[in-house]
């Protein structure tokens, strides 16, 4: 049974996260503040830590930094106000593996939890642009916590496009590194792109999207 520590110093949204987490299957150890959120780190072993950043005693972030500065590859999810964009920067920059803003459905919760707690059984490191990670070895891609399914052209079209997102990528470097084969012409890639397009628009994507530069090629940017 994996066993998550939620540090959270709301009663009534600590005490429904922790009944539903053992209702989903999981022991739950809950910490309202953040020194015991610390000595419960010092004392046992989790798989998952879901972490609150407005506690009380301090703030979140410096037991975010103590659990990497020991263990690199432990889950943490922070649960964040909404609205607090820079919080979620920084909390991922200190090496945070995920987020969800509050208010959030326990659905959403359970989901991101099982998806962290899958990402970190399997050592590979995701690219990430905005939702979207990609898993380039096990060939898989998700958008929060949504898998998507993509053909093999349409995968490797949005791997390179999210390795460089923000930046125009030209038609010709796109074609040169998904085509080894030398299978696909210039009208061939705009059709794989398309397809992509509208695979992401039908599930629902829309914080991001595959621009493109007219007479040079695409950009993958966020939605403005
Ligand atoms: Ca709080």
């Amino acid at each position: 049974m994996p066993k998550i520590l939620l540090v959270e110093d709301d009663p009534i949204l600590g005490r429904s996260l922790a009944l539903n987490l053992k209702l989903e299957g999981y022991e739950v150890e809950w910490a309202e503040t953040l020194q015991s959120g610390f000595s419960a780190f010092k004392q046992n072993k989790f798989d998952l830590i879901l972490l609150d950043l407005g506690l009380p005693d301090g703030h979140g972030f410096n037991l975010c930094q103590e659990i990497r500065s020991k263990d690199k590859s432990l889950p943490i999810v922070i649960l964040t106000a909404q609205a607090d964009e820079s919080s979620v920067v920084e909390g991922l920059n200190l090496g945070a593996s995920d987020y969800v803003r509050k208010p959030f459905g326990l659905k959403e919760l359970a989901a991101r939890v099982r998806c962290a707690l899958r990402e970190s059984k399997s050592s590979e490191l995701p690219l990430r642009f905005s939702d979207l990670k990609i898993f380039i070895d096990q060939r898989r891609a998700f958008f929060g916590e949504h898998e998507l399914e993509l053909k093999r052209r349409e995968f490797d079209i949005l791997t390179y496009l999210t390795d460089r997102a923000e930046q125009v990528v030209t038609r010709e470097a796109l074609l040169s590194k998904i085509d080894q084969d030398g299978e696909i012409s210039d009208r061939t890639i705009d059709s794989h792109v398309s397809h992509l397009r509208s695979h992401l628009k039908g599930s629902g994507i829309s914080s991001i999207h595959i621009a493109s530069i007219y007479g040079v090629g695409y950009r993958l940017e966020k939605t403005r």
